[in-house]
């Protein structure tokens, strides 16, 4: 199954992927998780990318492209993929289109979560993250056990340094801007869902396996 989850920055795409891709068994692609994994790693990239990332800005195309690529180049994404965060403009969605069609690989969804903004600056002000493995939580939903650590490996919850307030209205400008005119490009090619995201967790999460199982 290869699957595209759009939203705004706070929908939820980090939450639903993990649950969908433990229930379809693919690997879950998330162009932010991969540029703070090679800032982490030290590397020129990763470097380079998170001076975007701090202003809220996007991380240019030819930099972001080339990351998929060598993503979908791994073993398991023979099995189909899960993105979340990419396409974030235009010209990355018609560039993915043509390696798409290089790879001779179709779409089977792309679904799109909306929110409004008042509850996405409560849900990335909220949000914490663990310093050693990504995983995501809120501080009033979706809290983790033990206070400011995380449950899966005991890691500290720290905050992005993009969430913070500032950060937060630029990116939202850029979603705006650059990244809402993604819906109307699939619109265009004529398939894409739209899902409520200002249901619970486990809401989302069924809209959207009761949508893939009717296209499936
Ligand atoms: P995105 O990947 O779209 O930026 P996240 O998955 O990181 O969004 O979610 C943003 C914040 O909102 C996180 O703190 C997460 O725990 C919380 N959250 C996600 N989905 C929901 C939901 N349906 N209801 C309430 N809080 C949510
Ligand atoms: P996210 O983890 O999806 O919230 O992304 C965090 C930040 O990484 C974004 O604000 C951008 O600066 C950068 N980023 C993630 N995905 C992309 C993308 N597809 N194109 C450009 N920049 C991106
Ligand atoms: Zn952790």
């Amino acid at each position: 199954m290869r699957i595209i989850l759009l939203g705004p920055p706070g929908a939820g795409k980090g939450t639903e992927a993990e649950l969908l891709v433990k229930h379809y068994h693919i690997p879950h692609i998330s162009t932010g998780n991969i540029f703070r994994a090679l800032y982490k790693d030290n590397t020129t990239v990763g470097k380079i990318a998170k001076e975007y990332i701090d202003r809220g800005q996007l991380v240019p195309d030819d930099i972001t492209n080339e990351i998929v690529r060598n993503r979908l180049n791994h073993a398991d994404a023979k099995k189909g993929f899960l993105f979340d965060g990419y396409p974030r403009n235009v010209d990355q969605a018609a560039w993915f289109d043509e390696l798409l069609i290089q790879k001779e690989w179709k779409l089977d969804a792309v679904i799109n979560i909306y929110v409004p903004d008042e509850v996405l600056i409560e849900r990335i002000s909220g949000r914490r993250v663990c310093e050693s493995c990504g995983a995501v939580y809120h501080v009033t939903n979706k809290k983790p056990n033990v206070e400011g650590i995380c449950d899966v490996d005991g890691g500290k919850l720290i905050q992005r340094a993009d969430d913070m307030e500032e950060t937060v209205q630029r990116r939202l400008r850029v979603y705006n801007e650059q990244t809402e005119p993604v819906i109307g490009y699939y619109q265009n090619k004529g398939a894409i869902v739209m899902i409520d995201g200002t249901q619970s967790i486990k809401e989302v999460d069924t809209a959207i396996k009761k949508v893939l199982g009717e296209m499936n």
